[in-house]
């Protein structure tokens, strides 16, 4: 991008962040800096020009009441988030706000009045690129485009007919973004239970050994959509990336992150436990898309600890995604496996596979074996 074209898309920036607003609603401003009102109702008057810090200290304050008022701590969670948002995001959130179907005026407002006193920090122009601006003006959250939908208090709100018609999605889990990549959750890679079924319940994620207190890091960028305590869970963090995933670290012992967020690969989320329903400190780590559970033994590998590909096809089955790595298309038999197990996981029928290895639905399989799955 040349520089000129960065500085016209600049110009359009803060005149969306400081005057668009301004000429298309009743407002009343000053001529140095726009502070636009839309009436005069703000959400926290003594805390219109309080640092990042003051409102910090005020939310943790109101945590600590008996009575908790989601909403508030929400309002005060976005108001943090923003002392960490450029031009780019403030205003991209704004323009999010006024979609909403009742526009919370009072929240613009205190953002209004915040943005003023506290200007977003810039970034440099040449490290943006035209497609992160556009991802960033067409929506308020990573991956809006699959979710349409920000829920902060439930780890999954989402409903069947959020992927019922989809086939299979293609997703780039790495490489597109500037700020992107991929770490394991935590240093320990021993996992003590896998993905699947296991007595009769479905496991929805993997369980990693670890000991209380080791960080627990994400996986991805994103932004931590839940940061709360929620039932068998305990302590869990719920971040949506970039790339369309979404992933659930559960148990832990302490939060690092609140709502809304913004978090880069690697950094540190929580710190590990064994709250909720847990036997023994370990990281519950799921991996989801739309709310339904991939296994993450097809995504990343846990020896190498890097993704098996960047490119990942999503087949959609009757009871979730199956995840495909591109290129891959080869299942190894492992002990206790079945053609009905293997077609079920990869989305496809007992026929299909012997049709593809010339083999019968009552032969023997044996660990080790190859089998074609696409
Ligand atoms: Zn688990």
């Amino acid at each position: 991008m040349t520089k000129k074209f960065s500085f016209y898309i600049f110009s359009i920036i803060s005149i969306v962040v400081f005057a668009l607003p301004a000429l298309a609603y009743d407002t009343k401003r000053d001529t140095v800096r726009a502070t636009v009102m839309y009436g005069q109702q703000t959400l926290f008057d003594q805390l219109a020009y309080a640092s990042p810090e003051r409102i910090k200290e005020y939310r943790d304050s109101l945590l600590s009441l008996d009575r908790i008022d989601i909403d508030i701590i929400d309002q005060l969670n976005l108001m943090i988030s923003i002392s960490k948002m450029n031009k780019v995001e403030v205003a991209s959130l704004i323009d999010s706000l006024f979609e909403m179907n009742l526009i919370p005026y009072a929240l613009i407002n205190q953002i209004n009045l915040y943005i003023n006193n506290h200007p977003p920090s810039d970034i440099s122009p040449i490290d943006l690129m035209p497609e992160f601006i556009v991802n960033l003006f067409q929506s308020q959250f990573p991956a809006d485009t699959f979710y349409k939908d920000w829920n902060t208090l439930i780890p999954h709100p989402y409903k069947n007919s959020l992927s019922n018609k989809d086939t299979s999605v293609k997703l780039i889990l790495e490489g597109v973004l500037i700020n992107d990549g991929f770490v394991m959750p935590i240093e320990n890679d021993v996992m003590t239970s896998s993905f699947g079924w296991r007595e009769g319940k479905m496991h929805s994620g993997i369980d990693l050994d670890l000991e209380v207190w080791d960080p627990v890091v994400s996986v991805f960028p994103g932004v931590v959509r839940v940061a709360k305590y929620y039932g068998g869970y305990g302590r869990v963090v719920v971040v949506r990336h970039y790339n369309g995933l979404e992933t659930l670290y559960a148990h832990l012992h302490r939060f690092k992150v609140v709502s809304g967020e913004k978090v880069e690969t690697g950094q540190v989320v929580g710190l590990g436990g064994s709250s909720g329903r847990s036997s023994g400190s370990h990281l519950h780590f799921e991996v989801r898309f739309k709310g339904l559970a991939l296994n993450p033994a097809h995504l990343f590998d846990f020896n190498k600890r890097e993704i098996i590909n960047a490119e990942v096809v999503l087949k959609k089955t009757p009871s979730g995604y199956a995840a495909l790595p591109k290129g891959v298309n080869m299942y190894v038999v492992k002990k206790g496996d079945n053609l009905f197990e293997i077609a079920k996981q990869y989305g496809t029928s007992i026929s299909k596979l012997c049709e593809l290895n010339s083999i019968k639905r009552n032969n023997f399989l044996y660990v080790g074996q190859k089998i074609r799955i696409i």
